[in-house]
Parts: structure tokens; C-alpha cells; sequence
């Protein structure tokens, strides 16, 4: 079931019209990745090289926040890697990436969820916090313990330094919430 919709997925054009381009859907990941981490959609950058969190964020993220090598995170048996879309969307108007098309998310990823037998979530960013849990506020689902179908899901604000204000209007998340959530991560990978 998992391959039929992994190739389903691959294959997958719906938004090429929309983008104006044709979009390149990235899936890394098995049925019993440990952790399924949720992002917003991936970067230009990824859209060419095909690696998602190939970058400084990703770095960020893997080395100061979860503290884990890079062939830990890029291990499919750990990590299932997804988005709100799995393509990239194209750059807006105002010269930001386009938001996720939704309609990816209602399409691919509530079933990926389904074949997927990850121990937690971590939901990475605005978006994708908004997806599972609409209309709560974004910093306090970062310091609550939440949950998807009855598994924990820790929200991270993005890694991008683009967030610097958010970081400094919220010390206590690098001072002690990163440490509760790597905690977690480091259990579920038994390292
Ligand atoms: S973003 Fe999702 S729905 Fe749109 S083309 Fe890519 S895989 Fe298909």
C-alpha cells in the first residue's frame, strides 16, 4: 500500500498549472520511519537537488537543535520527511515562496500518516502547525506537549534565520523547550 502511494505521489502533476512550472514531489522515508517530522514545502534549492534540508536550516536543525549526525537524520528508518506540499511552489509576488497549496496536504499527506507507523510527530513551522491544529496559537503549541492520532507531535518554529525575532521574543525555547523535545527524539532513536 505505501509503494502504490509513494508512486502515486511521485508521479503527481496537480499543481503544475498553478505553478507555472513542472513541480518535482520529494518523498524520503519508509512505513516504519521512527519519526515523521512536517514541514511547510520544500526550498528552490531542494525543487533542483532533490535533498530535502540540503541548507543552513537544515543544518541548524540536525546539528544545534536535535543534536544528531547527518546520516542519522537522512536514515528513512528514522526519519520520514514530509510537507504541507511536497512540491516547491514558486516565489510570490513580493519575491517569498508561495504558501503550500492545502489541497497536497488533504490529498497525500493525511494518507501517508495512515501507512506510516512513526512512533512521533514533529511539525516544523506555521503552517504546518496550522494544518493539524487550526486557529491555536502558534508559540503556545511550541511549549504544550501535543498530539496527532494519540502520538506525541512536538511544534518547532523554522530553523531559518529569517525567524530571528521570533527567537528573541522567545529565549525560553532554546534556554529549556529544545532540550524536552530533543529529549524525545533522542528516545525514539535510542541514541
Ligand atoms: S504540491 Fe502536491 S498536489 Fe501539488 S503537484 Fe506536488 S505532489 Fe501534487
Amino acid at each position: 500500500m505505501f509503494n502504490e502511494l509513494k508512486e502515486e505521489i511521485l508521479k503527481c502533476r496537480l499543481c503544475e498549472g498553478k505553478f507555472g512550472f513542472e513541480p518535482h514531489p520529494i518523498i524520503m522515508g519508509n512505513p516504519n520511519s521512527k519519526i515523521m517530522q512536517i514541514s511547510q514545502a520544500p526550498s528552490q534549492n531542494v525543487h533542483k537537488t532533490l535533498k530535502p534540508f540540503d541548507d543552513a536550516s537544515g543544518r541548524k536543525l540536525r546539528n544545534e537543535w536535535y543534536c544528531i549526525s547527518d546520516e542519522t537524520f537522512y536514515n528513512p528508518d528514522n526519519f520520514y520527511i514530509a510537507a504541507i506540499a511536497h512540491c516547491y511552489p514558486g516565489k510570490s509576488s513580493n519575491g517569498g515562496d508561495r504558501l503550500p497549496p492545502k489541497m497536497c496536504a488533504r490529498k497525500w499527506l493525511l494518507k501517508e500518516i495512515d501507512c506510516v507507523n512513526n512512533e512521533i510527530f514533529i511539525l516544523l513551522g506555521g503552517k504546518s502547525a496550522d494544518f493539524f491544529f487550526p486557529k491555536h496559537d502558534f508559540t503556545s503549541l511550541i511549549f504544550k506537549d501535543n498530539t496527532i492520532n494519540g502520538k506525541p507531535a512536538y511544534v518547532l518554529p523554522h530553523p531559518s534565520p529569517l525567524n530571528a525575532k521570533w527567537f528573541k521574543d522567545n529565549p525560553q525555547f532554546l534556554e529549556s523547550r529544545i532540550y524536552k523535545i530533543r529529549e524525545a527524539i533522542h528516545e525514539v532513536l535510542k541514541i
